[in-house]
């Protein structure tokens, strides 16, 4: 049987065993509802707090200033769209970076009907913003720390330094590069964010949850209304199991501070052999370019990255041609487009190794990869 490679972590981790392990007892014998005054109850409520303190220690910020989210897409659409029904006075203009990930790019549609004016901050060609002055009528100013499609590293604090000085929020998804960016730890210090979102899936814990970082004396209102769960800012009861497997994966990452090398190490491999294979027109990023360690962008022209990502599959290989949620229906990625790839936005593909991907498999995948690229365009 062929040996699978699974080189999309970008898109979603495996649970790591720290998660698992943690994760476990919530799935038995611990059931209690974490707003219930009796033992149960507290047992819930005390891993979730626990848990909190893992969380927003990592982030850097307040125990109070995390709320725990269904996943990042909710802690974004949270942040956007809960500071624009809080804020009801003139600023009413909403930057957003052009190669923001679908979540934070498609709340435009109810930031309008919210009387919010949202505008795309174009971006350069590797996905960083070109940013435009910031009036003081723009109530937020959106942008990632790094892309998920192309890896690459925006230099987020000084966005946030232009949105602060006209006195707008500034969000930051930082759903690619919590807890590390590269061998890095940041803080939200360093990010300079009033509002940031992040993802467990994306660092070895379960999907289905994430958080919200909210800047204290942030305003900025619930989406989800009811019981007075995280601190009424998103009503419903807890996800206890992820939330713990949540704080174990960060934990489990933040131990491991050579995951970034051990990455890159698989990622270089992989370039340097499919260099070697002397692919015909094959374009990668400029190596001066950073991104992150396990990140690698591409396309070899002429060649759908829709037909390669068909043959690769067939083949073992797990690759996506950018944001998951977008696969299944190949369109030219919107990241790529507002890089100005233009038609060549239909050819981008990603790979993204993982701190456990060896360079035997890196280099395999690569010789697979060559083939799968080399058959197309003779075809
Ligand atoms: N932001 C970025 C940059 C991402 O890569 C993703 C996931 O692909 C998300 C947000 C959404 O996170 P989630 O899958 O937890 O909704």
């Amino acid at each position: 049987m062929t040996q699978r490679i699974y080189l999309d972590y970008a898109a979603t981790t495996p649970l790591c065993d720290e998660a698992r392990e943690a994760m476990m007892p919530w799935l038995s014998r611990e059931f209690g509802n974490p707003s219930s005054l009796y033992e149960e109850g507290r047992k819930a409520k005390e891993a979730i707090d626990a848990a909190r303190e893992v969380v927003s220690s990592a982030l850097g910020c307040l125990f109070g200033e995390v709320v725990f989210t269904s996943s990042g897409t909710e802690a974004a659409n949270l942040a956007l769209i809960g500071a624009a029904i809080a804020h009801k006075g003139e600023r009413r203009r909403v930057l957003v970076s052009a190669a923001e990930h679908h979540c934070v790019v498609n709340a435009r549609s109810l930031l309008e009907r919210l009387g919010c004016a949202v505008e795309m901050i174009p971006v350069d060609e590797f996905a960083r913003p070109l940013m435009p002055p910031v009036a003081d009528d723009v109530l937020l100013v959106a942008a990632m720390h790094a892309n998920n499609e192309l890896g690459t590293v925006t230099d987020v604090a000084s966005i946030a330094r232009a949105a602060h000085e006209s006195g707008a929020l500034f969000l930051c998804d930082a759903v690619q590069t919590f807890p590390w960016l590269g061998d890095e730890r940041w803080t939200v210090g360093d990010l300079a964010a009033d509002l940031v979102c992040v993802s467990a899936h994306k660092l070895g814990g379960p999907k289905g949850v994430g958080a919200l970082y909210i800047k204290a004396g942030t305003d900025v209102s619930p989406l989800a209304l009811g019981g007075g769960q995280e601190r009424e800012l998103r009503a419903g009861t807890e996800n206890v199991t992820a939330i713990v497997g949540f704080a174990a994966a960060v934990s489990a990452s933040i131990n491991d501070p050579e995951q970034g090398s051990r990455k890159a190490m698989a990622r270089n491999a992989f370039r340097r052999a499919l260099i070697e294979h002397e692919t015909p027109k094959l374009h990668l990023l400029p190596e001066d370019v950073e991104t992150l360690p396990g990140h690698l962008h591409l396309r070899f022209e002429g060649v759908s990255a829709e037909s390669l990502l068909i043959l690769l599959d067939r083949t073992g290989v797990s690759a996506s041609a950018g944001a998951a949620c977008s696969s299944g229906s190949i369109e030219p990625s919107h990241v790529l487009l507002a890089c100005g790839w233009a038609e060549a936005a239909g050819e981008g593909v990603r790979f993204t190794f993982g701190a456990s991907t060896s360079e035997e498999e890196a280099i395999l995948a690569a010789t697979r990869v060559a083939d799968a690229a080399k058959s197309i365009a003779l075809a």
